[in-house]
């Protein structure tokens, strides 16, 4: 994995980051020389990905939290937390999300909420209680994550391509907000990346899925989680309200 040099003693929450993904961005950034908060869902998750880290190197800067990241008292606790144990946060990456494959026969109103709440209203959470700490400083980077389905949908699951566009709109519009306080803000739209749920297909299906991309190949966490530190670094200091596509050339 490349390294990014003004990466190092920077602190970074990155939501989301027990595995897939948010994993190989943790990884990314601890060998850039970042210092990282890595947050999941549950307790047993996170230790597991710390065992594994700790595993790689037994001097990382990393620290776990499980917040319920709909909770405003629970996220104000863990900035607090996250300030003590590794200082105040400089980049945000908001990575964790679900996704959702329903028919729009099956869904309720609280399956779509359940969607709507982790993929924006804890994205919208973590960056209006992060930005006063970035804004004092005169400088931070959020990176939010969207997906390919921002820009084509897809079949099912409406809720989840809905987050996506929100985010689009989220990241564009609070880059125009925040620039003038030294927070730059983008997000990286993912295509098909070979995460848990990917590994577990049949080969032939991963085969035809890669046929459709120009690169001829399905993406790594690695290759996303490069695409977030390039927009979290200095390398992207004039880098301000970008959807970046790395989705090998994909086209719906
Ligand atoms: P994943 O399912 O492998 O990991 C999701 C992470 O989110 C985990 O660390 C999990 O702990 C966390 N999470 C899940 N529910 C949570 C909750 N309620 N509270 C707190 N944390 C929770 O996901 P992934 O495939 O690595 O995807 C990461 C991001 O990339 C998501 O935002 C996803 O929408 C986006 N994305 C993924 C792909 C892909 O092909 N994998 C494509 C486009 C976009």
């Amino acid at each position: 994995m490349e390294k990014i040099a003004s990466l190092k003693h920077k602190v970074v929450i990155i939501t989301g980051g027990t595995r897939g993904i948010g994993f190989a961005a943790v990884q990314g950034f601890l060998r850039s020389g970042a210092k990282v908060a890595m947050l999941g869902s549950r307790k047993e998750t996170v230790d597991h990905a710390l065992d594994l880290l700790k595993k790689e190197n037994p001097n990382y800067p990393v620290q776990g939290y499980y917040p319920d990241l709909n909770s405003e008292q629970e996220v104000q606790h863990l900035l607090e937390e996250v300030e003590k144990d590794l200082g105040s946060v400089d980049i945000l990456i908001n990575n964790a999300g679900i996704s959702d494959a329903k028919s729009i026969y099956e869904y309720d109103d609280e399956h779509f909420s359940k969607v709507m709440q982790l993929n924006v209203d804890a994205v919208f959470r973590m960056i209006r209680m992060c930005a006063p700490i970035m804004k004092k400083k005169g400088k931070g980077a959020i990176v939010n994550t969207s997906s390919m389905v921002s820009l084509y949908a897809q079949r099912s699951g409406s809720a989840y391509p809905t987050s996506k566009f929100a985010i689009n709109g989220l990241t564009k519009s609070l880059a125009r907000e925040l620039g003038k306080d030294g927070i730059r803000v983008n997000a990286v739209a993912p295509g098909i990346i070979e995460t848990d749920m990917v590994k577990e297909l049949d080969e032939r299906i991963i085969q035809a899925m890669a046929s459709q991309i120009p690169l001829q190949r399905i993406g790594q966490p690695e290759d996303i989680a490069h695409a977030m530190m390039y927009l979290a670094s200095d390398m992207a200091s004039f880098v301000n309200g970008a959807i970046l596509s790395v989705d090998g050339g994909f086209v719906g």
